[in-house]
């Protein structure tokens, strides 16, 4: 068999993980149904700085703004976590996009646009090689080789405004189990003068547009917001749950990103997430076309790798979601009262709980002081 790839779906999962694939000089072709990639955008572009890096996306053109930590608002109570260090970028999706684009085109991989595939192309593309199904949450992919579904939805609603953001350095979230069950409402200085405010809720607790609504008209976003205009909208959805097979070796079938489920189940955030497991897909593929290794070498890596601190951000997401609005607030104030936020904006990571011991035990270990402030 030649050693053949189709990757479908030109997001950042499936563009990753072609760049990766074609560098070890597999023939790589990207399908993706849309005319120009990336477009519309619905998803919001928050990414650790660490995680970035981790992922090798040469980023820098697309970044609007550099985070340095979040203020935490729940039952009339508020913990800021701040680093002394930026921790995360705000990055342009359109344009992180194209950049995967451009790297996976450069590397040697194939990007065919304006080409929906349907199941009849899936079996023959299957059996002359490999399938990479990075078709997102909606998986044609998962769904025509029986990889299970995923079964917890987050349903999505943001808009963009024109304002001058004085203080560019904090995201702020909202717990508010009556407006955002399940997610968060959200409020982030994308850059200089554009402020974007989001909802998310469980897909089973009604309307994102009218959650989003209901958000917007309470203080303190009411004010925030004032008369500023608003310069796009949309409504999106984010898995929550892992897909129950992300590998069919027998139809030599992978899935990675929303495909496969692969977001941080306490904030939906799935770029690093599916990236990273995009890079693993492809070394999996590499070490089955040069060694014949198996293919379930990707879900026994993603699992060694990611299932530990997956389960930690879904445990976060089980205390926020069930434990009430009062709760949230009591627990923030116990939290503050521990000066747990300078904690967090010292020994923190966005996407990796695990680390947070890691790095808090490295810092004793070097003998540095370890008192939270
Ligand atoms: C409101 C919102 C905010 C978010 N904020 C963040 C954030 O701050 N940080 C973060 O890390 N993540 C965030 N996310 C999640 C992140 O956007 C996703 O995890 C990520 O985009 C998934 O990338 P992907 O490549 O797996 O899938 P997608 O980006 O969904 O790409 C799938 C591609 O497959 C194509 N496709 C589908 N079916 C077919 C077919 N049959 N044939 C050909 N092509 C097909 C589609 O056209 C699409 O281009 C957010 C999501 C939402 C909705």
């Amino acid at each position: 068999m030649e050693s053949k790839v189709s990757v479908i779906g030109g997001g950042t999962a499936g563009l990753v993980t072609a760049r990766k694939l074609a560098s070890f000089g597999l023939e790589t072709t990207v399908y993706d149904q849309k005319k120009i990639l990336g477009e519309p955008v619905r998803a919001s572009g928050i990414l650790s700085i660490r995680g970035l890096e981790k992922i090798g996306i040469g980023y820098a053109k697309a970044v609007t703004n550099t985070l340095y930590g979040a203020t935490i608002h729940a039952g009339g109570e508020s913990l800021k976590v701040e680093s002394d260090d930026a921790v995360a970028h705000v990055l342009d999706r359109k344009q992180l996009n194209d950049i995967c684009h451009d790297e996976a085109v450069a590397e040697g991989a194939e990007v065919i646009l304006g080409r929906r595939i349907t199941g009849k192309e899936l079996d023959g593309m299957a059996a002359n090689g490999i399938v990479v199904g990075a078709d997102g949450a909606v998986s044609e992919v998962a769904r025509h080789f029986g990889m299970g579904r995923i079964k917890r939805y987050v349903l999505t609603y943001k808009a963009e405004y024109n304002i001058r953001n004085d203080n560019r350095r904090i995201v702020d979230l909202f717990f508010d189990n009556k407006i955002s069950k399940g997610l968060f409402g959200w409020m982030c200085p994308n850059s200089e003068d554009i402020l974007e405010v989001g909802i998310g809720i469980d897909s089973s607790s009604g309307n994102a547009m009218s959650a989003f609504s209901k958000f917007i008209s309470r203080k303190p976003i009411s004010e925030v917001l004032g008369n500023s205009k608003r310069i796009s909208e949309g409504a999106s959805m984010i898995p929550l749950s892992r897909r129950k097979s992300i590998v069919n070796a027998k139809q030599r079938v992978l899935l990675v990103g929303d495909a496969a489920g692969q977001v941080k189940p306490s904030t939906g955030g799935g770029i690093i997430y599916g990236s990273s497991a995009g890079l693993m897909a492809a070394n999996a593929i590499k070490d089955y076309y040069a060694d014949g290794k198996k293919l379930g070498a990707y879900d026994k890596m993603y699992r060694k790798n990611f299932m530990l601190d997956t389960w930690m951000h879904s445990m976060v997401r089980g205390f926020y979601s069930g434990v009430g609005d009062k709760g949230m607030g009591l627990t923030l104030k116990v939290l503050e009262n521990l000066r747990f936020g300078n904690f967090l904006g010292r020994y923190g990571d966005m996407d990796m709980p695990t680390q947070i011991i890691r790095n808090f035990l490295d810092a004793k270990g070097n003998g540095q002081e370890i008192s939270p402030g």
